[in-house]
């Protein structure tokens, strides 16, 4: 399959890394944002052709873990609502609260609906005048424009019983944070292609000149990774810090203009909280005061909201680059896909997971 097979091609990517190998001279560090990332390299084995000194750690970049656990717990309080139909992507299902998930929720009676996006959910509004339906609108830069979409949709149709609970983040600020830690131990960025797809790598410049990172625009597949790895290590080696493209069958330097607007047309920027990171400045994004009638963290109010995250979960670090999986005193025992005690070990793109599922112990 065209542009699929041949990314996947074990002899390409081993010769890539081989020329990884031979260019390193010094240990570095580089992250990969995206969870979808992390997966690919657990997945192909790409970990373990890294020549000695080039160490791969985890980013943020996984939606479904640096949801706030104050939204989680506010979902669990909408959805348990007998006047609410609640819809979301099935990943969140399982994302432990301070007191149980959605699928607990649903066990209760609660009328709690898998779905592939905030489409879906304004088609059950409209099957349900009767019911209050509410999608939970999380995720990055990838799904606010279909969620904007969403809002649009519901406002030219008059419906009054959809809304969204937001709790969009965004990449940039997140790579602000990590790199101006003190604790920081991130040299370069492979950046999420399907983020940049949407939004163009303009905003990157900025960010590699005042922390002199490289930062190269990656894609999924082995190959695609390979690439991104090979083109860090040599401007690493070499001394420069610059905004490359290593995934331009898909994305431009502008991105997609059509979606950016969408997203400007609802949503505004403000400060969000990260799971396990804290507050990051202007990291998400809310409904704009026009569409505030759709905001269903204004429509049902919820009371008493005191979030308490398990006391050894260390997906935070994780998510910073500052400590593995496999570095969690829980890790696998008790902390497993079936019984997660973290957001990590839950999502399809979550790094704890991705350990898990492919059997890395160290
Ligand atoms: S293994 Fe579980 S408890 Fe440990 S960091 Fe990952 S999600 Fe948290």
């Amino acid at each position: 399959m065209k542009y699929l097979t041949e990314y996947r091609d074990s002899h390409l990517v081993k010769a890539v890394m081989a020329e990884v190998s031979r260019k390193i001279t010094h240990p570095w560090v580089i992250m990969e944002i995206c969870g979808g990332q992390t997966h690919s390299i657990m997945k192909s084995g790409l970990d373990q052709l890294l020549p000695t000194g080039l160490e791969l750690v985890h980013g943020p970049g996984c939606p479904v873990c640096v949801t706030s656990l104050e939204m989680i717990d506010k979902a669990l309080a909408i959805a348990s609502r007998q006047d609410v139909i609640f819809t979301s992507y099935g990943d969140m299902l399982r994302v432990p609260g301070s007191q149980g998930d959605l699928f607990s929720v649903r066990a209760a009676g609660g009328d709690v609906r898998v779905v592939y996006s905030s489409l879906d959910a304004i088609k059950i509004a409209q099957d349900n005048p009767s019911k209050q339906v509410v999608f939970f609108a999380i995720g990055f830069e990838t799904t606010a424009p279909a969620n904007a979409m969403s809002v649009i949709q519901a406002q030219t149709l008059g419906l009054d019983n959809f809304s969204l609970l937001v709790s969009h983040v965004r990449v940039p600020p997140a790579m602000h944070a990590i790199l101006g830690s003190p604790n920081n131990r991130v040299q370069a960025f492979l950046a999420a292609g399907h983020v940049c797809t949407v939004m163009g790598y303009w905003e990157y410049g900025p960010i590699a000149d005042k922390y002199r990172v490289p930062i190269v625009v990656t894609g999924f597949e082995p190959l695609d990774i390979a690439q991104g790895i090979l083109s860090a290590i040599q401007q690493l080696e070499d001394g420069s810090h610059i905004v490359e493209n290593a995934y331009s069958r898909v994305v431009s330097y502008e991105g997609n203009l059509p979606a950016q607007k969408m997203i400007g047309q609802v949503f505004e920027e403000c400060d969000q909280k990260w799971r396990g990171i804290g507050m990051i400045p202007s990291s998400g994004w809310r409904l704009k005061p026009d569409f505030a009638g759709f905001d269903a963290a204004e429509r049902f109010e919820v009371q008493r909201i005191s979030p308490a995250e398990s006391a050894i979960c260390i997906a935070g670090q994780i998510l910073q680059g500052l400590k593995k999986p496999v570095e969690c005193p829980a890790f696998a025992n008790p902390c497993t896909p079936e019984h997660p005690l973290g957001a990590t070990m839950v999502s399809s793109e979550g790094a704890c997971a991705a350990y898990y599922r492919y059997g890395r112990s160290t």
